[in-house]
């Protein structure tokens, strides 16, 4: 059976380019970056390679890129990391009820230790609301941490609106840019932004490598310690391989942007516009059009997200849904929940996020696929009385 990865946005194949650009620094130029001798120096001089592409890639500079662990870690680093270097003189973050869990986690962390956090919610959309966020904003306030694009629904947040809130009221602006790094164009002077994470293995690179965007000037404590790596900002021995990797990748996007966001937007408003003219009760999540060119989510009502993804899976095809099982039944997704959704749809949702590697005839064969699977999953819902 051919198998179809349509789930470019939990994690995507690494490039074969990026991967054999990594491979000699395992056990070829293998030193230590932080090593004076010349097998130190070479592996730096190939991470510094990295850290300028990335930096060039988002019209920042090289200084102001930390290389870390993940998308994860460099979401808390920001976050933490603000509020840390702060040293608790200002205790109010403004964040949004759709952020991923490395955000909300990091926000729910602060709050034990006294910090108090704004949630905005969103609308029927998934947009944060300008107005809510300038009326959350105090002179306490320190941070505003609102993501680029979602990861489950791909609406894009008005992020030059809110870096120049930000701006104003004097206020650090994070943005999670992990699903938008490599996949739409990033400008940090543009946006306004002074902190910004990112991840390789969302861009056709390895797991395991992030960085975090620091704008010149913004203070931060480390949330790791024991070293003087990365401007004594994340102490550990930095992942060559992956930091190699992870360049690469980004030099690739950079020659490929244009082109897979023209090729994307077109496969998945053709997706879409199947999935309206052939399922009755499907629901778009997200804005049709202010959305990653690559994502595509729908609520189908009366049938559970799981039995989707399942079935689809006895096709080959890969795909997701934002609801996660706890202990053995399905929680809705908050983020499905948090655009207005009921229950019912906010477990029917499915996401196809597509990729550099998928072909045309992949995409009309999962919605010919999702046609037939829907239709037949009804005829046995216990949902239809
Ligand atoms: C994947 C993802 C992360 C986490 O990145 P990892 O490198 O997997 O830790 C954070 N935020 C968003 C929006 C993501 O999609």
């Amino acid at each position: 059976m051919k198998k179809i990865y349509l789930d470019n946005a939990a994690t995507t194949r690494t490039d074969p380019e990026a991967l054999k650009a990594m491979i000699q620094y395992f056990s070829g130029i293998y030193g230590n970056p932080s090593s004076i001798h010349s097998f130190g120096q070479e592996a730096k001089n190939a991470m510094e390679h990295s850290r300028f592409i990335a930096a060039d890639f988002i019209n920042a500079s090289p200084e102001e890129i930390i290389f870390t662990g993940s998308g994860t870690e460099s979401d808390n680093l920001a976050i933490k990391g603000v509020a840390y270097a702060n040293g608790f003189r200002k205790t109010h973050i403004i964040t949004s009820a759709i952020e991923h869990h490395a955000v909300l986690e990091s926000c729910h962390n602060l709050e034990q230790s006294g910090f108090k956090i704004s949630y905005i919610p969103v609308d029927s959309y998934g947009f944060v609301k300008l107005d809510d966020i300038k009326k959350a904003i105090s002179k306490n306030t320190l941070l505003i941490s609102i993501m680029h694009a979602n990861n489950e629904i791909g609406t894009i947040q008005p992020v030059e609106e809110i870096g120049k809130i930000a701006r104003e009221n004097d206020i650090y602006y994070h943005m999670d840019a992990v699903q938008t790094f490599g996949h739409i164009n990033i400008d940090v002077d543009k946006i306004g932004v002074d902190l910004l994470s990112a991840s390789a293995h969302k861009l056709y690179g390895p797991k395991g490598v992030g960085l975090l965007y620091k704008r010149k000037g913004v203070k931060i404590s480390p949330i790791i310690t024991g070293g003087s790596q990365e401007y004594k900002l994340r102490a550990s021995t930095e992942n060559v391989p992956g930091i190699v990797g992870f360049g690469k990748a980004i030099e690739l996007s950079k020659i490929l942007i244009e082109n897979e966001i023209a090729v994307q937007t077109r496969l998945r408003d053709k997706f879409i516009k199947g999935v309206n003219e052939n399922i009755k009760n499907a629901f778009l999540n997200g804005h049709p059009a202010r959305r990653l060119p690559n994502n595509i989510n729908f609520s189908f009502d009366f049938i559970e997200g799981e039995g989707i993804l399942m079935g689809l899976d006895m096709e080959g095809i890969a795909a997701s849904t934002g609801s996660a099982c706890s202990s053995g039944i399905m929680e809705p997704s908050y983020v499905i929940k948090a655009i207005g959704r009921n229950s019912v749809l906010a477990r029917g949702s499915v996401r196809f996020s597509l990729g550099r590697f998928n072909t045309e005839d992949e995409i009309d064969f999962a919605l010919k696929t999702l046609i037939k699977l829907v239709k037949r999953l009804r005829k046995i819902s216990p949902l239809i009385k």
